[in-house]
C-alpha cells in the first residue's frame, strides 16, 4: 500500500523533487508552544518551501558558491 504524502501547508500532494528535498519536521512539540506535548509531522512541498524562505527575517538558507 502507497501513502501519497502531501504538502500541510498548501494540500498538493508531494512530488519526486519535493521528496527528494524532503522538507519535512518529525518531533516531539515542548513547551513554548500551544501544541506542546503533541507530535509534529509537517512536511512541505518546495513552493511552500521556497515562500517560508521569503518569509524569514533571517534566512535560514546558506548560499553555496562554485
Ligand atoms: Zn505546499
Amino acid at each position: 500500500m502507497t501513502q501519497n504524502l502531501i504538502c500541510n501547508h498548501c494540500g498538493k500532494e508531494l512530488d519526486f523533487f519535493d521528496l527528494q528535498n524532503d522538507f519535512s519536521i518529525h518531533k516531539r512539540i515542548g513547551y513554548g508552544s500551544v501544541h506542546d506535548g503533541d507530535d509534529v509531522h509537517m512536511r512541505l512541498c518546495s513552493d511552500c518551501f521556497d515562500k517560508l524562505v521569503e518569509e524569514c527575517e533571517v534566512s535560514p538558507i546558506e548560499e553555496m558558491d562554485g
